[in-house]
């Protein structure tokens, strides 16, 4: 039997390739790989709470090593068997080889997961370091989406970056590999985090002027106190937009002021994102649901639970 046809499929194992085609919109969230077990208290906390607004689907981030990657498969595992969640699991191609790519494959399978993240991932500790493939492993995501798609009937997802991706050297090279990687299969792809529309906007148009239309939903992630304005930069290796770090430190004293303002901001991006028809929404939580939930019902999405 090939990989992801196994019995064990459910319902909530529909793939977000379907729900796109089908014209609806999707609603997301993704959650970060627990490193300890209060992270893991604190993940399910914010998973329950996340479950009740019946989401199209939620991810884990894959870990960088070790105990990381097997707490992002065991927490995806488990969103596939106890919840009514549809997960996408997160797969990169870091210090794997194609063995134990497979193996990792294999495993989602067995849960009956559909959907993927194929990613190259960034080297572990330095995400600016060199990369170095493993000996018997993959270069480029695309490899990995091919890889993927050979196991087995997988949604693919990939990652596209309003901003470009910080290793490419021109938008041209950078939209071919994006292209690329649809081409050899990807289904849909997520962004990395941004706070202007008109990135997303200007990353679309250059993708569909390259005959590509695979749907390319924008990935949100709410400020809530003044570190993240330097995590937010380290995370994405984008530069913090200045208006919005100024107004954050004019209130930095007052907690509540710098969330409130974090999470105007980004229901404003929302609301921009969905009036220019955005096939979705993915929202990144750090594993607190509360700020993306109020954005959600900011946005009015709350009643579609
Ligand atoms: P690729 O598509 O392989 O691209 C990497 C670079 O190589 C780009 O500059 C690209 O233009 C270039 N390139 C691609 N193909 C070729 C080629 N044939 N020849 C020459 N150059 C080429 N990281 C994690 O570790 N875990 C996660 O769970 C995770 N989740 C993420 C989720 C999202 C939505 C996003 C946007 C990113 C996520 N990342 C995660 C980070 C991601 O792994 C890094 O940003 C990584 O640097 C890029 O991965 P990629 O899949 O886009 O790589």
């Amino acid at each position: 039997m090939a990989l992801g046809t196994a019995s064990t499929r459910t319902d909530h194992a529909r793939t977000v390739r379907d729900l796109l085609a089908s014209g609806e919109r999707s609603y997301s969230f993704e959650f970060a790989a627990p490193k300890t077990e209060k992270g893991e208290r604190t993940l399910w906390n914010a998973i329950r709470r996340i479950e009740a607004v019946a989401p199209t689907f939620v991810s884990v981030t894959y870990g960088a090593g070790g105990s990381s990657r097997e707490g992002t498969v065991r927490a995806t595992e488990r969103i596939a068997t106890d919840t009514t969640l549809t997960p996408v699991a997160h797969l990169t191609a870091v210090n794997h080889s194609v063995a134990e790519l497979r193996n990792v494959i294999g495993q989602y399978a067995d849960v009956g997961i559909r959907n993927m993240l194929a990613l190259r991932g960034d080297p572990p500790g330095d995400p600016t370091g060199e990369w170095v493939r493993h000996p018997q492993g993959l270069h480029y995501a695309v490899e990995l989406v091919r890889l993927i798609k050979e196991s087995g009937d997988f949604c693919v997802g990939v990652a596209a970056f309003p901003e470009m991706h910080p290793r490419s050297t021109d938008w041209d090279t950078d939209v071919r590999h994006f292209v690329d990687k649809c081409r050899a299969g990807a289904d849909f792809a997520i962004t990395q985090m941004f706070f202007h529309a008109d990135d997303y906007l200007r990353l679309r148009d250059r993708v569909q002027a390259a005959g590509c239309e695979t749907p390319i939903i924008p990935e949100i992630m709410p400020v809530t106190n003044v570190r993240q304005i330097e995590r937010f930069a380290q995370l994405s290796n984008a530069a913090f937009p200045a208006d919005l770090a100024e107004r954050i430190r004019a209130v930095e004293d007052d907690p509540a002021a710098v969330r409130s303002i974090g999470i105007e901001y980004a229901t404003e991006l929302c609301a921009r994102l969905m009036a220019e028809e955005t096939p979705g929404l993915h929202f990144i939580t750090l594993n607190h649901s509360t700020a993306t939930l109020e954005i959600y019902e900011n946005l009015g999405l709350h009643q579609r639970s």
